[in-house]
Formats: structure tokens, sequence, C-alpha cells
């Protein structure tokens, strides 16, 4: 039986747990979907969600308690991960924004790719497309929510779906981020990919 973490500190917890218990489903997949949030939690996982929320608070809170450690340990080893807005912050190895530059924020550094926070600006806080995501759907609809933008990327990292000429998901092996809210859909093609992920690192 396979178990799948969303990270359980802040942000879209349930909405990941939902869209999660229903991938296993399509997939006719044993699985059980846990909120972890210790060490010892995250290391007994198959696969990671980092959800979407404040990645100021998520990426502090990691630290305090030590899971930031150990969640780096097993995405280096090969557990399968993917951040959703900002949960993709939390693993960039760089984040700004146009009002206060570098945000000097605590980051997990694997995803080597450099993010504009808040990147949309105002008018545009939140926002619905359908995209095609290179391997995992033809049409996504895709939800952003004062989203994050891919503005460099370097290394192993392949685009995986553009908005205009902006970069708006990447794959780099064994983790994936997306600037949009996959869980806010009623798609579950890219927490399947997540879950076909496994065993395959
Ligand atoms: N703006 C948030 C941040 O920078 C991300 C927003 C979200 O996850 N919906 O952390």
């Amino acid at each position: 039986m396979i178990k799948i973490g969303i990270l359980g500190f802040q942000g879209d917890i349930e909405e990941n747990a939902n869209a999660s218990k229903k991938a296993l489903e399509h997939l006719n997949i044993d699985g059980q979907v846990l909120h972890v949030r210790y060490p010892q939690q995250i290391r007994e996982i198959d696969a990671l969600i980092i959800p979407g929320g404040e990645s100021t608070v998520m990426g502090l809170l990691a630290m305090i308690n030590n899971s930031a450690n150990v969640i780096r340990d097993r995405i280096m080893d090969g557990m399968p991960v993917l951040g959703t807005c900002a949960g993709m912050i939390l693993l960039a190895k760089s984040a700004y924004d146009r009002v206060v530059g570098n945000t000097k924020q605590n980051l997990l550094s694997l995803l080597d790719i450099v993010v504009e926070r808040n990147a949309f600006g105002r008018q545009f806080d939140s926002f619905e497309v359908e995209l095609p995501i290179d391997g995992i759907s033809d049409r996504f609809n895709c939800v952003f929510i004062r989203a994050p933008v891919i503005m460099e990327y370097a290394g192993n990292v392949k685009p995986i779906a553009r908005l205009g000429n902006k970069i708006v998901a990447v794959k780099q092996g064994n983790i994936i981020g997306t600037s949009f809210h996959p869980e806010l859909s009623n798609d579950t093609k890219m927490h399947e990919y997540l879950i076909k992920m496994i065993n395959s690192y």
C-alpha cells in the first residue's frame, strides 16, 4: 500500500488530500493519504505534495521543526514531489518579488529555478485558463491564485506548461512544480502523474 503525504502546515491541505484520494481511485491503486508535518512521518511516505498557501510561513515552520532537512534528503533520494504555487516556491533555488527583490525566505533549494512571486500583479490576482501540460494533459484547467512564475531555469529542468511566454510548470526528474493549483480543478491527472512516478526514480 502506498502512502501519499500532504505537507500539513498550512494552505490547500484538504483539497490536495481529496484530489490524491480520487487519483488513487482512478488508478485503482491501494493507498493512504496522510497529513505530514514531522520528520518521522516524512520518512514513511512514498510521495509528497507541498500545497499552495503562504511560502514564507511553510518554509519557516518546516525549518523550525527540522522537517525541511528530512524533506530535502527524501527528495534527493528520489521520492516524487509535487509543489503547487507556494509549494513550488518552497522547492525553488531562489525567489524574489518585484517590490522587495530577493525575499530571503527559507527555501528547500532543490528545484533549479528562479521564481517571481505574485508575478501576475493585482489586476490578475486569480484566474483560470485551460492549458496543455506536456506528458500530462492536452487541456488542463489551471487555477492561478497570487501565482508565481518561473523566470529562469537551469540544469535538468524542463518547462512543461506555458501561459503565453510565461513558464508555469516544470519538471526536474522526480520534482514537479506548478504555478497553478491542480487540486482546485476537477481533474486529477496531475496527482495521478505524481503517483505513477513512485518507484521510477
Ligand atoms: N503568493 C503566495 C506565496 O508567495 C503563493 C500563493 C498560493 O500558493 N496560492 O507564497
